[in-house]
């Protein structure tokens, strides 16, 4: 018997395939998986703890616990200001909420861009509900930001939706202000909805300075804005997101979330709560951690040869230029990237699993330890040394 078409045809994350294949090694340092190494801050742990503890096992309403929506409206009372009663959805990480508005949002033929180099889970989202999607690749030499213009000629009448990720997995670009405001000029007055994706936009450095294109005026009409806790409190594990956008919108993403993931469990979305109320120095504690360890990886990137890098503006990767290495060996960045694991147990992602432009490109991920990261680069380095670069 046949298993579905969409089952067979959807590919797998190259994310995943080298992780899969890093298990079968072992002392490997890995620079894979886009999730903080940190552990959850304490306060959400003893919240979670105390609610399963009281007994608070049951179902929760599909839109999520009240407690927690209010709590994402006082966390968005100077920007989005939603209505905890019906402008915003929990979700099964913020995974689940980009699949339910793209199920709300688009029918299968319908076109939805994608900036890419991109996270590679909307490819698969989008294949999921049968729409088409277009790339429109961000140049390295414009730090990865999305250019209007590339975006205004991948328009079509078939154009339903755009997916915006700012700042972005995996090139850690922020998009600008000018650029947002352009990018909202484009965007208003035509029937094209927005996924703005900003469930990294706590995690911004030096002045760049975060700007959401929901600040403009017309957009938030037609925007769904995702976010999360999985990067704000290192929450990955809890599965926990949202989605804010209007009441209409909401209401259809609800009704198919009922019949997936159908609700959360109670205890991490008071958890969650707690920490929107409690815990905002512990991101701020992070982030610190992350740009001093942004800066260690630019800086060891400098120093090796054949490898060279902007330094990324927000989130926590590092999307490495590698094609003097590619070029010099004749291997494809996928292929590089199995050759250095094979030879030093050092986990890396091609660039080419973020779609096609990113190809010559290697994504690191430096929600590491600085220990980690000095190791890696050792081998790293030692690796290209063998090559003979
Ligand atoms: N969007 C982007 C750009 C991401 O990188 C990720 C996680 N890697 C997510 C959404 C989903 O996060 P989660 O489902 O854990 O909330």
């Amino acid at each position: 018997m046949q298993l579905s078409n969409l089952a067979q045809n959807l590919g797998g994350s190259v994310i995943r395939e080298m992780f899969n294949e890093a298990l079968k090694m072992e002392d490997t340092i890995s620079f894979t998986v886009g999730e903080p190494d940190f552990i959850t801050p304490r306060p959400i742990i003893e919240e979670a703890c105390r609610c399963w503890e009281s007994g608070m096992t049951h179902y929760t309403p599909n839109s999520g616990v009240l407690e927690l929506r209010q709590a994402i409206a006082e966390y968005h009372a100077n920007d989005l200001k939603p209505d905890p009663a019906n402008q915003i959805m929990v979700s099964c990480g913020a995974t689940e909420a980009i699949q339910m508005a793209l199920f709300t949002l688009v029918n299968p033929g319908d076109e939805v861009i994608v900036i890419t180099p991109a996270w590679p889970n909307y490819f698969g989202q989008i294949g999921m509900v049968g729409a088409r999607m277009i790339c429109v690749p961000a140049r390295e030499e414009n730090g990865f930001i999305p250019d209007p213009d590339d975006i205004k000629a991948a328009i079509t009448p078939k154009t339903k939706a755009i997916i915006l990720n700012s700042p972005s997995n995996p090139t850690g670009a922020v998009i600008d202000k000018d650029t947002c405001k352009a990018l909202a000029d484009l965007l208003r007055e035509r029937d094209i909805f927005i996924i703005a994706d900003e469930i990294y936009s706590r995690l911004v450095y030096d002045d760049a300075g975060y700007t959401s294109i929901t600040s403009f005026d017309g957009i938030m009409e037609k925007t769904v804005y995702i976010s999360g806790f999985s990067k704000m409190f290192a929450m990955t594990g809890w599965r926990l997101g949202y989605a804010i956008s209007q009441p209409d919108i909401i209401r259809n993403m609800t009704k198919l979330h009922e019949n997936g993931a159908s609700c959360l469990p109670a205890p991490s979305q008071i958890a969650a709560a707690c920490g929107l109320r409690q815990c905002q120095s512990e991101i701020e504690n992070m982030r610190q951690s992350y740009l001093r360890r942004r800066d260690l990886i630019c800086s060891l990137i400098d120093q090796t040869p054949g490898l060279s890098i902007k330094k990324p503006k927000g989130a926590f990767y590092a999307f490495v230029n590698a094609k003097e290495l590619t070029e010099f060996t004749g291997m494809n960045s996928r292929d590089l990237c199995m050759d250095l694991l094979k030879k030093t147990g050092v986990v890396t992602v091609p660039g080419s699993g973020f779609g096609d432009s990113g190809e010559g490109f290697i994504r690191i991920t430096y929600a590491t330890s600085d220990e980690n990261i000095k190791r890696g680069f050792e081998r790293i380095q030692g690796y290209i040394q063998g090559l003979g670069f």
